[in-house]
């Protein structure tokens, strides 16, 4: 048996498809995880749906994952260009807690989402407080090595002394370089150069401190993921994610500080795999600006979390998804339309790898599902071709589970086990005050009024009406239904 068509992937860094050639037996894979400061954002949690999808393509071909994703709970500072306090001490003190139970809340928040979007869990989550130790050991190395200067503020890493520096993001002129996303520290020598350490200002002493040869302070955000991640996968692994804004900076000068570290000549990571952003309304959703809607929003309002991961895995990773709530409830529907359809295919037999569909499938769907998966993780290709197989009336119901099954595989919704109730968007009407439901029928005369005076343009202005406040209207030959969404 073959493994199908050859995965082909987008490497940020030369940004170009490529096909993926594991280095070993075991294919090391690092995802930058969230600062544990906040509740994460539905944009937060699109960069682990896509390590998710990754890891499940690569088990589908057989390939052995070993996954690490990091919780950052000290030294992210408020500005991404290690300026300002850091975001825990900022958290905790909005907060009135302390930042070991503000880590605690979130990463468990964190962890809560990450089950109910069904992704695979790591090997590992370390924790960034844990390697402090380690950090202080690697940015002393890079000293001793030449590529560091001292300020007041802290140790920086000199990136003038990198001829590559910036060739993920592309900064590769000078003045490109100086156009780099940071703010001013006094002293340092180049635009670019990040800090290694933080040391703590004169009569500012931070909550979270440790004691280094530069002083006490706390290690810088980018060292955190060089060390973790070669502690955990070795020096050199194959795979490294994480959100479109990372491409620019922090994986810039993960690249710098670890093959400064490492010296030998080879390239830190293989390939750099990189997400782009969910935008709400065409906006940034940003989750230190707050009020972002979260994952818990979405169930409370009756979506399914499954319904939610069809909504990324509808747009390729590397397009802009807007978020919107009709978004949201095409997702939903659609995911109904499937569970209704598989329902009768029940139980659908354990797939993981295409090895394991291949005996039974049926070839053709089988094979436009493995191209799409092989074509840089396509899962709209990989959705319509699902769709497209379960419309057709010439497969075999042994060959449609099994499809089926290994399409499922990939997009881990779940499918098997979707109970079809589950899906039912409908709050119940009883919740409604008496005030609301006279609000409602009171629109649901106008409107009906409307209509009866041909006065279209009222009419749908007020079904609009209608929808944004959830309830959905349909108009029957006994008069106008609603029900609440
Ligand atoms: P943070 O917790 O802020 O360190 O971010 C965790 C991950 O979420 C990083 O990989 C970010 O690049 C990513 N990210 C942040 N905002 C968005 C968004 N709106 N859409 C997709 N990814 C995002
Ligand atoms: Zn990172």
């Amino acid at each position: 048996m073959t493994n199908g068509h050859p995965l082909r992937l987008y490497n940020s860094l030369g940004r170009r498809i490529e096909d993926f050639i594991p280095s070993g037996a075991v294919t090391g894979m690092y995802s930058c995880g969230p600062t544990v400061y906040a509740y994460p954002h539905l944009g937060n949690m699109r960069p682990y749906v896509f390590a998710d999808t990754v890891r499940r393509a690569l088990r589908w071909k057989g390939i052995e994952v070993r996954h690490v994703v990091n919780i950052t709970d000290v030294g992210h500072a408020v500005s991404d260009a290690d300026t300002g306090d850091d975001k825990m001490e900022v958290a905790a003190a909005r907060e009135r807690r302390s930042v070991l139970e503000i880590a605690e809340f979130y990463t468990r928040v964190f962890f809560e989402d990450l089950a109910a979007l069904n992704i695979l869990p790591a090997a590992e989550y370390p924790r960034a407080s844990a390697y402090v130790p380690q950090m202080i050991e690697f940015a002393a190395a890079l000293e001793n090595k030449g590529y560091t200067y001292r300020l007041p503020s802290g140790l920086y890493f000199d990136t003038a002394k990198d001829p590559r520096y910036g060739e993920l993001a592309q900064l590769h002129a000078e003045g490109q370089r100086e156009a780099a996303r940071v703010e001013q520290v006094q002293g340092r020598q180049n635009k670019t150069d990040f800090a290694l350490w933080r040391t703590e200002e004169p009569g500012r002493r931070r909550v979270l401190r440790w004691d280094s040869p530069w002083g006490w302070g706390t290690p810088g955000w980018h060292l955190e993921c060089s060390v973790m991640s070669i502690a955990l996968l070795g020096p050199h692994f194959d795979i490294h994610t994480g959100g479109i804004d990372h491409r620019e900076l922090h994986h810039v000068n993960e690249i710098a500080q670890s093959e400064a570290f490492l010296a030998d000549g080879k390239q830190w990571v293989r390939y750099w795999l990189h997400n782009e952003f969910l935008q709400l309304g065409g906006a940034k959703i940003a989750k230190s600006a707050g009020g972002a809607p979260r994952l818990a929003d979405l169930t409370e309002a009756g979506y399914h979390p499954a319904a939610f991961r069809l909504f990324l895995l509808g747009g390729h990773y590397r397009s802009q998804l807007d978020f919107t709530a009709s978004a949201m409830d095409a997702a939903q529907a659609t995911l109904k339309r499937l569970v209704a359809r598989i329902q009768p295919l029940r139980p659908l037999p354990a797939i993981e790898t295409l090895e394991q569909a291949a005996s039974k499938a049926d070839p053709r769907t089988l094979d436009l599902i493995d191209a799409a998966i092989s074509n840089d993780f396509n899962t709209p290709q990989l959705l319509a071709a699902l769709q497209e197989a379960l419309r057709d009336p010439v497969i075999t119901p042994d060959g449609l589970r099994t499809v089926t099954a290994a399409a499922d595989a990939l997009l881990g919704l779940g499918l098997a086990a979707l109970d079809p109730a589950d899906l039912e968007t409908s709050r119940a009407a009883e919740d409604l005050t008496d005030q609301q439901r006279h609000d409602i029928e009171q629109l649901l005369a106008e409107r009906t009024q409307a209509r009866k005076e041909h006065d279209w343009p009222r009419a749908d202005q007020i079904r609009e009406e209608l929808d944004r406040i959830g309830v959905q209207v349909t108009d029957t030959p006994q008069g106008p239904a609603w029900q609440l969404r």
